[in-house]
């Protein structure tokens, strides 16, 4: 069975694992993270999250409306929620998932908080519409970026992280760079970068041994899970319902909550694995690019609504609209290979936040039930794999 994501973790990130702690090796998961992608100031968080959580409260961020995409992870809402303040909703566009910035001037109030500007799928948000958007609006809206897609994504040339007060990513073993769990904040402000720095390390416990022994034990399970032969039986368990959360870490239940330990500060343990996976973000994104521009060349299926090809980019998920999702999903099942079905909700349809119509954000929830991702983890190679066998699924 061919995954549909594969966290790129080798021999070196297994040391780093073993690897004897040192107080350091947060400190240096940073300088390493903020170097590769040559910000000033990088920050470590157990979860993404966590630090969305921190940076509201740190920018006083309070009792606001908050500006979030219908069509995002969850849990930035969820996050919203938790440090005291209310998600709003923009629907998508059509031409690349995100969030239809067109819509945000008229959302903007005196209560507005922030924007939560998301490059979704690693697609770059469009920098010069979000330029607009801050000259002509008449409060000075905080713009945070979301980059848990879009490590180093560039809107013509403009790094998306550097286009707002700050960034956050997410480091789950899902994401395009891991540290099996794990948060980020990047930052040029160097008064924020040192508010925020003495906030963390106030509101955080450090990450117990318990914690890291659970980690490494995580680290050990999935080290041998994404390789093929093992992960047939490891996606049979899965679809048996037995294996939910090994390779799923985001809660998937949709009630408004953050993880137990999400202020219990990332383990040394994680630290020196993201220390070891930044190492190859160069590689890893080109392997990427390398296998969305092959399915953009070699996936004329009739079935299929393919991605757009935008430079910079940086293809977290290959996206397709199909017109019946479960089909799809079955056939390349039968065929070997394991299609991905994020994002699959629209925030704004959950009980939790409303249960708006479909009507309400069509563009969202049309993303939410027609989309496949394939996988992009392993470059052409993988990708010519992965033609033949959707080929051979649109056959049977
Ligand atoms: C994964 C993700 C996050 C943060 O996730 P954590 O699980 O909290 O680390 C934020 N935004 C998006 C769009 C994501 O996919």
């Amino acid at each position: 069975m061919i995954p549909r994501l594969k966290p790129r973790l080798g021999v070196s990130e297994l040391a780093g694992a073993l690897a004897i702690p040192t107080r350091r090796d947060i400190q240096r998961f940073e300088s390493a993270f903020a170097a590769s992608l040559g910000t000033r100031y990088a920050l470590a968080f157990p979860y993404g999250r966590t630090a969305q959580l921190l940076l509201f409260e740190t920018l006083g961020i309070r009792d606001k409306e908050i500006i979030t995409p219908a069509y995002t992870c969850v849990v930035v809402q969820h996050a919203s929620v938790c440090s005291g303040n209310r998600p709003v909703f923009v629907d998508s566009q059509e031409s690349d998932f995100n969030m239809d910035l067109s819509r945000v001037p008229g959302m903007i109030t005196e209560k507005t908080g922030a924007i939560i500007a998301t490059s979704i799928f690693g697609y770059p948000c469009n920098l010069d519409l979000l330029d607009e958007i801050k000259k002509s609006a008449r409060f000075d809206i905080p713009v945070i970026q979301d980059c848990a897609h879009s490590f180093g994504a560039e809107w013509k040339g403009r790094p998306v992280h550097k286009a707002g007060i700050a960034a956050y990513y997410g480091m789950n073993i899902g994401k395009m760079l891991t540290s099996i769990f794990g948060g980020m904040v990047t930052t040029e402000d160097s008064r924020l970068y040192e508010k925020l720095r003495a906030l963390r390390d106030e509101r955080l416990h450090p990450g117990s041994w318990l914690k890291s022994l659970r980690r490494l034990l995580y680290l050990l399970a999935i080290y041998p899970a994404f390789w093929e032969p093992v992960y047939t039986v490891v996606s049979w368990l899965e679809r048996m319902g037995l294996l939910d959360a090994f390779t799923y870490p985001v809660e998937r239940d949709f009630v408004i909550r953050m993880p137990k330990d999400h202020l219990e500060q990332i383990t040394e343990l994680e630290a020196r694995i993201g220390s070891r996976n930044v190492e190859r973000y160069p590689e890893i994104l080109v392997r990427r690019r390398e296998a969305a521009h092959y399915y953009l060349e070699n996936l004329k299926i009739e079935d299929f609504k393919l991605p757009p090809r935008v430079e910079g980019a940086t293809y977290s998920h290959f996206v397709v609209q199909v017109p019946d999702r479960r089909e799809w999903h079955q056939r390349c099942q039968r065929k070997g290979l394991q299609v991905g079905q994020l994002i699959e909700y629209s925030v704004p349809e959950m009980d939790c936040y409303g249960a708006h119509s479909p009507r309400a954000f069509p563009v969202a929830a049309r993303f939410a039930r027609n989309t496949i991702n394939l996988p992009v983890w392993g470059g052409v190679a993988l990708a010519r794999r992965v033609v033949e066998r959707v080929k051979e699924a649109q056959r049977s």
